[in-house]
């Protein structure tokens, strides 16, 4: 006997059903839909070339009543390729969702289904998809859709951020897939439209506008969308561009965060910004923070490779684990985040704001580069070792040119 089948649908996937249906015409007993994934859908009279992702199985919807279900739609089910185990949903006109028994009479066991509604169940507790609601209302721009953006973005989803501002002018190429939230599926699409996907996948109801233009020229909008947003996570790797959202976010009096890693992620940093207080302008020019630029790929190793190294060096600067070392500096910046966006009379929060007070926190993966000199973890507790963070003060520059006081 097959295990019990639950079916969940939102009910605003229900009511697109039903308006595609309506929109092209389809008598409804003969619209049959085959659900891809949690977000789209298509209509098809034949079964599609490619598997359904997402799903245990190609899942049927019959638009109908139950009872106008006929032995001609049957056969077309089956047709198509609906199985005795092929969940099968008649969606009924009057906004309703019934499992049906395929095939008719069968002493198939009827599945039960839910249907979710956004406001009720997406951040309920217990069984809900996204953790809470209070952030559902908070906008938050993510600047670079890369390795850093992509999982922020996804995990600001979860934790059911509400509104989503995404710009980057990359598409998504292969070289960029080993430490991307995007997948194989994804190549060559803008990584704005990509991730804006999977922040969907996550939370259907979210507001997502993306911007495919270039910061470093877009000033205007820069400035506009800082200004339109509770927070601005800055995710590129580029000096250039982290120091134009830097003006941007203390010209417009919003916070912000900056996450990179340094050289082959051997290690990086976590900064944020708050209004009134030191910003990034002022790390840097309080004695700057050393560090090349991440290398991540063979085409970033090659760039940074001498001309005289020898053959295979710059491929050995790009390692596996990566992924699993940039993994810690966006949790940081993720849960700087949060704690900017929640509400600041909730105990946890306030004990995490005590807790993470400084503005600039840094980590080191590895005992190589800049953190050469770090003991090894081994069992020094209370002692500086690779694998924890560290906070540090920062004060402000009075003669700072993006946020001076003088
Ligand atoms: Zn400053």
């Amino acid at each position: 006997m097959r295990a019990p089948f639950h079916y969940a649908i939102l009910a605003s996937q229900l009511e697109r059903l039903r308006s595609e249906a309506r929109r092209r015409r389809l008598r409804l007993v003969e619209g049959v839909a085959f659900v891809a994934d949690g977000e789209s859908f298509h209509l098809f009279h034949e079964k599609p070339s490619f598997p359904c992702a997402g799903l245990p199985l190609p899942c049927f919807f019959v638009i109908a009543e139950a009872s106008d279900l006929s032995g001609s739609l049957m056969e077309k089910l089956e047709a198509m390729g609906a199985r005795p185990e092929s969940p099968v949903l008649v969606l009924s006109p009057a906004g309703t969702a019934e499992p049906f028994a395929f095939p008719a009479g069968s002493p198939q066991e009827r599945f039960p289904v839910s249907v979710l509604s956004p406001e009720k169940d997406l951040a309920s507790r217990g069984g809900a998809i996204l953790e809470g609601g209070l952030l559902r209302e908070k906008k938050v721009l993510i600047v670079g859709l890369g390795s850093f953006g992509s999982v922020a973005a996804v995990e600001l989803a979860k934790s059911g951020v509400g509104h989503f501002v995404l710009a980057d002018n990359d598409r998504l190429e292969p070289g960029n897939l080993c430490r991307h939230a995007c997948s194989v599926a994804d190549v060559g699409r803008r990584k704005t439209l990509a991730v804006r996907d999977l922040v969907l996948a996550r939370n259907p109801d979210a507001q997502v506008e993306t911007f495919e233009g270039d910061v470093n020229v877009e000033g205007t909008w820069l400035r506009q969308a800082a200004r339109e947003c509770d927070l601005i996570l800055c995710m590129t790797g580029t000096a250039r561009s982290r120091f134009n959202v830097n003006a941007a976010c203390v010209g417009a009096g919003r916070s912000a965060i900056y996450a990179r890693a340094v050289t082959r992620a051997e290690g990086g940093d976590v900064f944020r910004y708050r209004p009134g207080g030191p910003c990034l302008a002022c790390l840097f020019s309080g004695g700057g923070v050393p560090g090349a630029p991440e290398v991540s790929s063979a085409r970033d190793a090659a760039e940074a490779a001498a001309d005289y190294a020898p053959p295979g060096y710059a491929e050995s600067l790009v390692q596996p684990g990566l992924a699993n070392d940039i993994a810690p500096l966006v949790g940081m910046a993720v849960k700087l985040s949060l704690l900017e966006l929640a509400p600041k009379d909730q105990p946890l929060w306030r004990k995490l704001g005590e807790d993470l007070e400084a503005p600039f926190y840094v980590w080191a993966n590895r005992r190589e580069g800049l953190y050469e000199e770090y003991p090894p973890l081994g069992y020094n507790f209370n002692k500086s070792a690779i694998l924890r963070w560290y906070g540090v003060r920062v004060a402000r520059d009075s003669s700072c040119l993006a946020c001076g006081l003088g």
